[in-house]
């Protein structure tokens, strides 16, 4: 019987194997994940879970008997530690696993506060797994003090859950403005005006130089040199692809697993999905940290495990939730050279412009607004800017045109 491995139990990992299975598949399929949960939803970490608003058992992606019933064999708390490619086995913590095809899924790592600047300290937080949010969360009390190291979105999430749960929170960045990697001013003006009405200071072009404490982080120095004292830090500084086991195997890397247009690595048995992988887009080569991206080049992958040579087309797409703005972007804004404002007082959308042509938007209480986007940019057509900047026109002629 055919044997396919999945390395990585999240996201991606979880779309591959029940595609598979929807697909026909009839061999062996084993999933291995070093967490002990079963395939969770990531993104309400940050928001509802955190919260309080949120079940564990919501959070699965699919219920635990999903796997049994389906004949996915889930292995977890079981980390993956190398490939042996010649003899095509995976090397297991407890065990070795023969493959077939072999898929890695292993998404990516988030960056941690050197230990030399007290990155180690307790009440130092990163945000990415159910264990480092259930970590923190007794942290989260009315009247203590957070410190956000980084304002891109999952700091600015953690700023805004923090914040409704009372407690006093400071955002620190080290770059010239909130969302500087991600967004245009517009965008950053936009959530700063957000955080700062709701009672977070924020304080940019400010790295962090160092936490203080024994044990227990107790306070913060700004490389201003200002000292806040502190009760709990989260640390949203970006994230990494996980390579590592793809690295020591010997599998070519591009910032990520590098792989082909149907997500076959430079191994033809193995293959690599989601926040690991990157992939070529539009003549370049790109790497998504989203789940729309994890579920879809998932899905192909397990289409072209299966032989259909289907070439993968991304369809960006991302969201954010803070307070009670939904925040929504279709495309992406690399390259662009002008920003078109659509605002309302109940709504705000921002079109970035390369020239004439329409690259991405980013809609905060806009679902209509993003959807037309999305549509627009998928159809690879723009719009008139003046038609966008006033937020009276009706967008939906638009996709006519
Ligand atoms: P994430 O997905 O974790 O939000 P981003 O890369 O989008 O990741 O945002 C991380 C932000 O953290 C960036 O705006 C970056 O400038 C900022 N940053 C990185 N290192 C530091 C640091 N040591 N102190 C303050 N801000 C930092």
């Amino acid at each position: 019987m055919s044997q396919i491995i999945v390395v990585g139990a999240g996201q991606a990992g979880s779309s591959l194997v029940a595609k598979l299975r929807k697909n026909g598949y009839e061999g062996g399929i084993t999933l291995i994940g070093e967490e002990s949960a079963p395939p969770y939803q990531r993104p309400p970490l940050s928001k509802a879970y955190l919260l309080g608003d949120m079940a564990l058992e919501r959070l699965y992606l699919r219920p635990e008997s999903f796997y049994a019933e389906n004949g996915i064999d889930l292995h977890l708390s079981e980390t993956a530690v190398s490939i042996d490619r010649s003899n095509k086995v995976l090397i297991a913590s407890g065990k070795q696993f023969g493959y077939d095809q072999l898929a890695l899924t292993t998404g990516s790592v988030p960056r941690q506060l050197p230990p030399a600047i007290g990155g180690v300290l307790g009440g130092v937080h990163v945000v990415r797994t159910l264990a480092d949010v259930d970590a923190m969360e007794p942290a989260f009390r009315k009247g203590a003090r957070a410190l956000i190291v980084g304002g891109g979105y999952i700091g600015l999430e953690a700023a805004a859950v923090a914040c409704k749960r009372g407690m006093s929170v400071t955002v620190v960045e080290m770059a010239n403005r909130i969302l500087q990697r991600v967004a245009a001013p517009e965008t950053s003006d936009y959530f700063r005006a957000l955080h700062l009405g709701q009672g977070v200071e924020i304080r940019e072009a400010t790295g962090l130089d160092r936490l203080l404490g024994d044990d227990h982080v107790t306070a913060a120095i700004l490389a201003d040199g200002t000292e806040l004292p502190v009760d709990v830090v989260i640390v949203g500084i970006g994230i990494s692809p996980a390579t590592d086991l793809a690295e020591a195997a010997g599998l070519e890397l591009d910032n990520g697993i590098r792989v082909d247009e149907f997500g076959r690595t430079s191994d033809p048995s193995i293959w690599a999905a989601g926040d690991c992988a990157s992939f070529p887009y539009k003549g370049e080569r790109i790497r998504l940290e989203s789940v729309p991206n994890a579920i879809d080049q998932a899905e192909i992958v397990a289409d072209n495990m299966m032989g259909a040579e289907k070439p993968y087309a991304a369809k960006p797409w991302f969201w954010s939730d803070q307070y009670d703005v939904k925040l929504q972007i279709a495309g992406l804004n690399a390259g662009y050279d002008s920003v078109v404002s659509r605002v309302s007082d109940r709504s705000a959308s921002f079109w970035y412009f390369k020239g004439d042509t329409l690259l991405a938007v980013d809609a905060m209480n806009d679902p209509r607004g993003y959807m037309i986007g999305k549509r627009l940019i998928e159809a690879g057509k723009t719009a008139p800017k003046d038609v966008l900047a006033d937020p009276t026109a009706d967008l939906k002629p638009l996709l006519k045109a």
